[in-house]
């Protein structure tokens, strides 16, 4: 990571060290989507270091829902550790309408993966939770002891429950087969290649769109919900670079928390707000407090990331929503929408 090599060692000194060192290939899961986007263009401004190959792979690569497709990426790649990103992901009001695909989906595509990593000698897999998955009635902050203690919020129930047995599993193999796999608990992500569809996307990029529209055609903005909801924002450039540290040098099978602080913890109308101002809009903002305003909080701790990496600067908030509003004008054609 940047700030790891700028504090220790020059980037050409890292990489003259790990080219006497034995090759590794990283298999990223869910590469064309908005976290694995990111990592792809970290490694590619000059976080990938000499022994390494990465290789990014989508749904059309295979369907990780299929076994035999995804022993044949397996056989085909040879990865000897594995980032997996790769899941069914959408904001409250797609949780809300398919809780049950949400589970099975999710629930296939990783016993798939992890068996894959055993059957084929991956030495290091590290793989997604969220922190929606915690319990809805809970202390806070949370952190990560609590995967498990209490029901998720019932709104993505199917979601959360599918993502908590990644946890059983890496216990698992940890247990019977002596694998040292993973996960981390990002809290919700956005940035450029997000999901950007209005009914499916998380509320960050669900706004911008909607703001685009506005703007173009003239007419209010429209959120949903009360507006009071509290959440942890991390761009995805950021969340790329700990999920880079993560792959480099946590070595425990416990999930640790990728998230800004509880002090970075923002209102759903401070994300309005900052939305509208990098837009520069000036039109009605309406609160239509018919539709659901889900979890309240789910204010997680980041203590855990900070023992070990004291000093890493998050993007201030202001300026990851100015970039994602400008990367959602500049490529609004092709966006995923
Ligand atoms: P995303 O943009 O929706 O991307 C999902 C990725 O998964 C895509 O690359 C997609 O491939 C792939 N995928 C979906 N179904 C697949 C299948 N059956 N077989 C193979 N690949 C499949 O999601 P994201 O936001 O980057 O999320 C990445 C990870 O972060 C997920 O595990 C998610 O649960 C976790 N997470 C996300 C957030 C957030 O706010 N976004 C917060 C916390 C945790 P195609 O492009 O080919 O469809
Ligand atoms: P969550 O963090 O898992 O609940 O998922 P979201 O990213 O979808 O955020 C949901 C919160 O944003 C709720 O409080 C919604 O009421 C609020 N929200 C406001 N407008 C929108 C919108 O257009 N789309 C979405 N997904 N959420 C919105």
């Amino acid at each position: 990571m940047g700030n790891e090599a700028s504090t220790e060692k020059s980037d050409a000194q890292v990489n003259e060290m790990n080219s006497h060192l034995p090759p590794i290939k990283i298999l990223v899961t869910g590469g064309s989507g908005l976290v694995g986007k990111a990592i792809e263009k970290v490694i590619n401004e000059g976080e990938k270091r000499s022994n390494e190959t990465w290789v990014f792979i989508s749904s059309k690569d295979a369907d990780l829902t299929n076994l035999e497709q995804t022993r044949q990426l397996f056989e085909e790649h040879k990865p000897t550790h594995v980032i997996h990103l790769a899941a069914m992901v959408g904001g409250l009001f797609h949780n809300l309408r398919h809780n049950l695909q949400f589970f099975t989906k999710n629930m296939a595509i990783n016993q798939n993966v992890l068996q894959c990593c055993d059957e084929f000698d991956v030495h290091k897999c590290v793989s997604c939770l969220s922190t929606c998955i915690f319990p809805d009635k809970t202390t806070y902050p949370i952190d990560e002891t609590m995967v498990h203690n209490g029901p998720p919020h019932d709104s993505n129930f199917g979601y959360s429950y599918a993502k908590r047995m990644i946890d059983v599993l890496n216990k698992g193999y940890e247990q019977e087969k002596g694998r040292k796999y993973t996960s981390v608990v990002p809290c919700n992500v956005f940035g450029p290649h997000d999901n950007y569809n209005l009914e499916d996307a998380h509320v960050i990029p669900a706004l911008i769109h909607k703001v685009y529209l506005a703007q173009r055609d003239g007419t209010p903005l429209e959120v949903f919900g009360s507006g009071k909801p509290l959440r942890q924002f991390i761009y995805s450039t950021d969340l790329a670079k700990l999920f880079i540290w993560t792959v480099r040098h946590y070595n425990e099978v416990e999930p640790i928390i990728l998230s800004v602080g509880e002090e970075d913890e923002v209102s759903i109308q401070d994300a309005v707000n900052a939305i509208v101002r990098a837009f520069d809009f000036k039109g009605e903002v309406i609160y239509d407090t018919s539709k659901a305003d889900g979890q309240f909080k789910k204010t997680a701790s980041n203590a855990k990331l900070r023992k070990y990496l004291s000093d890493y600067k998050f993007t201030p908030f202001e300026q990851a929503v100015a970039e994602s509003v400008d990367w959602f004008i500049r490529n609004y054609e092709t966006a995923r929408k």
